[in-house]
């Protein structure tokens, strides 16, 4: 099996992905309400006990909500930079400590079968994007971040599959109900990409062999997926495929979404 991905839920609500190869499953972030965690595993041919490892980008509650009741189904190891674990063990509240491994920035290393290397990104609390690789693919994971940092740009241009947060579009926002110092937040340096952010940065990471692009991470009040699609579409070559990520249900399988776009 190549590597695939999958998201369960990706909104501003619950965010959680889940990669694998046909030795490892990792899932990335459980921000899923307690209830929907079996059902949404189910709904993509999964349960807690295939997953290997939980992989966290950062401790926002739409990220790590589940985390503490994934954890009391399936006792995994939940994997990233020291500062994210750090933040994650003083904000947290867990009923029994997880085995944590700490990943370093920019290097790699083998998670199961797969090889993860987080990167750091730009948003009010520490995140990281990650590259996951297996069987010779790529794939990149890039969400809650004001911008895509030079560096990502450079070291993400050649993969297989990225998924990349596409959060708001900038002209709905003219609009939003939000307060003022969030919708200030959400769109500064250290908030959420935009839709034209995506694109910009889809300019230069998504050109190379990359086969299939998933927008993740759309704003349910200031974005559309129409919208998101046709500014990533419109950076993108023809034969890439593009999606984007169901906000509070599952999501299709990405050998799925290639075939069938
Ligand atoms: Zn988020
Ligand atoms: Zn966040």
């Amino acid at each position: 099996m190549r590597l695939k991905f999958c998201s369960l839920s990706s909104c501003s609500y619950a965010n959680s992905v889940v990669v694998r190869d046909e030795n490892t499953c990792l899932l990335i972030d459980c921000g899923l309400r307690k209830r929907d965690l079996k059902p949404f595993l189910a709904g993509v041919g999964l349960s807690p006990g295939d997953i290997d490892a939980v992989l966290v980008t950062h401790c926002h509650t739409d990220h790590v909500y589940g985390l503490r009741f994934f954890l009391k189904e399936r006792n995994v190891p939940v994997c990233s930079t020291a500062a994210v674990l750090k933040e994650l063990t003083g904000s947290y509240c867990f009923d029994e400590y997880p085995a944590f491994e700490v990943l370093d920035e920019r290097v790699k290393k083998n998670i199961g079968g797969m090889a993860v290397t987080p990167f750091r990104l730009s948003h009010d609390v520490e995140t990281v994007g990650f590259i996951i690789s297996s069987n010779g693919e790529r794939m990149g994971f890039i969400t809650d971040t004001g911008f895509v940092p030079e560096n990502c740009l450079r070291t993400f241009r050649f993969l297989d599959y990225l998924y990349i947060e596409s959060n708001h579009d900038v002209e709905m926002y003219g609009r939003s109900a939000k307060p003022r110092h969030v919708i200030r937040r959400n769109l500064g340096p250290a908030g959420h990409l935009s839709n034209d952010q995506c694109g910009r940065a889809l300019r230069s990471i998504g050109q190379g062999n990359c086969r299939l692009v998933v927008l993740g991470h759309l704003s349910e009040d200031d974005n559309e997926p129409a919208r998101a699609l046709s500014s990533a579409r419109r950076r993108l070559k023809p034969e890439v495929a593009l999606a984007s990520a169901p906000s509070r249900e599952p999501g299709l399988w990405s050998d799925v979404l290639i075939k069938g776009l």
